[in-house]
């Protein structure tokens, strides 16, 4: 395919998460270009930027695609938007603020038959599927997952996390829940959540959650923002016939304590892959399974007042 054969995409919000992964990914794919961006503040070199959604979508009736790599909180005016001036959709994780506005913009997708491709950028980790091919045929006993990050080092200046809606420490939290529901044979609902919120903010630093999957599997995991040091992304499966550890949240794969040998994945090369055969296949993908675990959370979690956070 030519650049001009391929299909141009506009990506809105031109953060952290834009620049490190959905730029070069958008470069390297053999069906897209990108072809505009959208951002109050930002630019980026060789397209055309606009400042507004709107400005964008008035401009470049020519642009079928429209990525949005911006915080939950405004994600639902700008996906509408785009979706009603008849452009597929990709939404970065979490889909949204709420459950009810991603069903909302699910609906309307279908009405426009419009694709909506609510993206779980973790569940493209390279031992992700692995995984799930290997626990399919066991049965699950004990899971913990350890997901413990330094928001300061990842999330620097980033005050929407600590604001309704910003999820705090289930921003990450969410990227192990969308593994756990990927390669889980059975679903699992929560039972018991503590959350630690800072006294100056309206989301937690850190969580411990508990699950069942109303019989034999027991699965908990802690969510910690305050790890300085190395830093611990993994999800350990015990079953009635072996062990299976992945780490580096979900690229690397341990079975029996021995590691796996498998190939390198980009997890946003693959998302973007993923969309091309959606497109070809004409189907959207959302699937809101790890973000009604963190509604749940949020529900049933027993609030514990901690230190403020200063950054
Ligand atoms: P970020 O660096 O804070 O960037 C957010 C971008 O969204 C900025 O360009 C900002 O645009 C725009 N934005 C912020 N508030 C807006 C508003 N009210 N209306 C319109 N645009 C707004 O955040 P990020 O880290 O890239 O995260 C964005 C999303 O990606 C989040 O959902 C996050 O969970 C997800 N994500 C992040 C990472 C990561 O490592 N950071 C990894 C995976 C997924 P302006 O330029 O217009 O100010």
């Amino acid at each position: 395919m030519t650049h001009t054969d391929k299909v141009p995409v506009a990506l809105v919000g031109i953060g952290k998460i834009a620049r490190d992964q959905h730029i070069p990914s958008i470069a390297r794919n053999e069906t897209f270009t990108l072809a505009a961006s959208v951002s109050r503040n930002a630019s980026v070199d060789g397209v055309e930027n606009y400042t507004a959604i709107e400005e964008m979508l008035a401009a470049r009736p020519d642009i079928p695609v429209v990525s949005l790599a911006i915080p939950p909180q405004p994600r639902f005016k700008i996906a509408l938007a785009a979706l009603m001036a008849d452009r597929h959709v990709i939404l970065e994780k979490p889909p949204g603020a709420t459950v009810s506005e991603v069903d909302t913009l699910e609906k309307i997708a279908r009405e426009r038959g419009k694709l909506l491709f609510a993206t779980w950028h973790s569940r493209f980790a390279a031992g992700v599927e692995p995984a799930r091919q290997w626990l399919a045929e066991r049965q699950i006993r004990r899971v913990h997952i350890t997901w413990r990050e330094d928001v300061r080092r990842w999330h620097p200046g980033q005050a929407w996390v600590w604001e309704p809606g910003g999820f705090g420490v289930f921003d990450p939290g969410i990227n192990a829940l969308s593994i756990l529901t990927e390669i889980l044979p059975d679903p699992v609902h929560l039972t018991s959540a503590e959350l630690d919120v800072p006294s100056n903010c309206q989301t937690p630093i850190a969580a411990r959650l508990t699950f069942t999957d109303g019989a034999d599997a027991q699965v908990t995991a802690d969510f910690d923002w305050r790890q300085t040091g190395p830093q611990t992304w993994e999800i350990d499966v015990e079953t009635s016939d072996g062990r299976l550890k992945l780490t580096d949240g979900g690229a690397n794969i341990m079975i029996n304590g021995e590691a796996v040998s498998i190939p390198e994945q980009s997890e946003y090369d693959a998302i973007y892959a993923r969309f091309a055969e959606l497109l070809k296949r004409n189907e959207s993908d959302v699937d809101l399974a790890p973000f009604k675990h963190v509604a749940d959370a949020f529900m049933l979690g027993r609030r514990i007042e901690t230190d403020a956070f200063v950054e």
